[in-house]
C-alpha cells in the first residue's frame, strides 16, 4: 500500500513509499485494532520534518511515515479490543507511545523524562499518512458517527485540551479558583481550538494574533463570543487595560519572545501556559525584575505543555461535540484545504508551506464508507 515518507535529515525528500498492509495479529495480546485511513491533518511539524529540523525513522528503515493527526475506520478487531471499539467505528490514534520513563509505564508518555520519545509520524514511529495502520485498543479512542466531518481537528484539539486541563489541574493548590478571562495567542489551528475549549469552559475570551481584520480567523474568534485583536493595531499591555487582567493565558503563536510580554499581563493567582515549539535560537530583552516580582507578590505560574493524555483526547471528543451543538458548522470552517489522495503530496507541502489563508491543510486518503 501507499504511504506519504520523508528520508530522515534529507530536506525536502517528501515522496510515495510503498509499504506493507498491517494486520490485526501485528499487535500482541489480541489488542489490535485495524485501522483504514480516511482523512489526516498536517500541521507545522510536518512542515519542519520535510524541512529536516527533526524527524527520525523507525530502526531498521530509512523512511519515516510523516503524518500524526489521524482520523478513520475500524476495519478489523483483535478478540481483546473493548466492545466500544468495533469494525465501523471511527477512531483517532494518540500520538506518543511509551519510552523508559515511569510516566510511560502509567500511560502518561507526555509527560516522558527520557531524551527520546517516540510519536507516530513524528519520531522513530510510522505515522498515518498511508491506507491502513495497525494499532494497540489503548491508544484508539472512538468518535461518534456525528464527528464523521470534523473528526481530523482531534489530535490538534488535544494540545490545546492538555493546555487547558493542566491549567485547571494546577489551580486545584487554590482551593477555589475562578477563572472569568482567558488570552489566547495565536490565531492558526492550535490557537483557535484553545479559543473554542476556553470558550467552552465558559471563559470571556480574547484573542491576540499578527493578522488585522478583516480576517477570517478573526471573525471565526468572534463567532464563539470572543474579541479579535492583532498586534499591529495594540500592544498587549493596551489590551490587556480593555480585556484583562487574564486568569489563564495561552501562546501558540511560534514565537518565543511574546511569552515575556504575556507574563507581565498575567493576572494574580494565573496560569500562563506556553505551547509553542520554538526551534530557533531568538534572543528577546525583557523587564525581569517587573515579571518577577509580579509571578512572586501574585503567586503566579508559567507552564510548558506538549503533547496530550488519554484523559485529553477524551476531554476533546467531548468538547468536539459541544462544539458541534452550540457553534454548529464552527469546526468545519477551520478545514480550510483539502487535498485529494496520497499522491497529491506534493500539493499538500506546498498547501502547508506558501498558503497563507489556510487555517487546516488536510488530505482524504480515502472516502467514507467506500
Ligand atoms: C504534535 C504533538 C507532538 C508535538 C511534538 C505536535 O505537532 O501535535 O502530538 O507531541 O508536535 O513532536
Ligand atoms: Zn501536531
Amino acid at each position: 500500500m501507499r504511504a506519504i515518507a520523508v528520508t530522515p535529515g534529507e530536506a525536502g525528500s517528501i515522496h510515495l513509499e510503498d509499504v506493507p498492509k498491517p494486520s490485526v495479529g501485528d499487535v500482541p495480546e489480541g489488542r489490535g485494532v485495524l485501522v483504514r485511513v480516511l482523512r489526516v491533518g498536517v500541521d507545522g511539524t510536518d512542515k519542519e520534518i520535510n524541512a529536516a529540523e527533526y524527524g527520525a525513522a523507525p530502526l531498521g528503515d530509512d523512511f519515516l511515515v510523516t503524518g500524526h493527526e489521524s482520523f478513520g475506520q475500524v476495519v478489523e478487531v483483535g478478540p481483546n479490543v473493548p466492545t466500544t471499539i468495533r469494525p465501523g467505528t471511527y477512531v483517532v490514534a494518540s500520538v506518543r507511545r511509551p519510552g523508559s520513563s515511569v510516566y510511560g509505564k502509567i500511560g502518561l508518555q507526555d509527560f516522558t523524562t527520557d531524551d527520546v520519545y517516540y510519536e507516530r509520524g513524528i519520531n522513530l514511529l510510522h505515522g498515518y499518512l498511508t491506507e491502513y495502520y495497525v494499532e494497540d485498543a489503548e491508544y484508539v479512542f472512538p468518535m461518534p458517527p456525528t464527528l464523521r466531518d470534523v473528526g481530523v481537528l482531534l489530535e490538534p484539539t488535544t494540545v490545546a485540551e492538555k493546555g487547558v486541563n493542566h491549567a485547571y489541574e494546577i489551580q486545584r493548590r487554590l482551593k477555589v479558583w475562578q477563572p472569568r478571562s482567558a488570552l489566547v495567542l495565536g490565531s492558526g489551528t492550535v490557537g483557535l481550538l484553545t479559543a473554542l475549549v476556553a470558550r467552552l469552559r465558559g471563559l470571556e475570551l480574547t484573542v491576540y494574533s499578527l493578522p488585522q481584520k478583516p480576517y477570517r480567523n478573526a471573525e471565526l474568534v468572534e463567532h464563539l463570543g470572543g474579541v479579535y485583536a492583532s498586534s499591529q493595531d495594540a500592544t498587549l499591555a493596551a489590551l490587556s487595560e480593555k480585556r484583562g487582567p487574564f486568569d489563564l493565558i495561552f501562546d501558540a503563536t511560534g514565537f518565543s519572545p511574546i511569552v515575556w510580554e504575556a507574563a507581565e499581563v498575567l493576572g494574580k493567582n494565573g496560569v500562563l501556559v506556553l505551547a509553542s515549539i520554538t526551534g530557533g535560537d531568538r534572543k528577546a530583552e525583557i523587564n525581569s525584575d517587573k515579571i518577577n516580582q509580579g509571578f512572586v507578590l501574585g503567586n503566579k505560574v508559567m507552564v510548558g505543555t506538549v503533547n496530550a493524555a488519554p484523559a485529553d483526547f477524551r476531554s476533546g471528543v467531548d468538547d468536539l461535540i459541544k462544539a458541534e451543538a452550540l457553534f454548529p458548522g464552527w469546526l468545519s470552517e477551520l478545514l480550510t484545504t483539502p487535498i485529494q489522495g496520497l499522491e497529491n503530496y506534493e500539493e499538500m507541502i506546498r498547501a502547508l508551506t506558501e498558503d497563507r489563508e489556510a487555517i487546516k491543510v488536510y488530505v482524504d486518503v480515502a472516502t467514507n464508507g467506500s
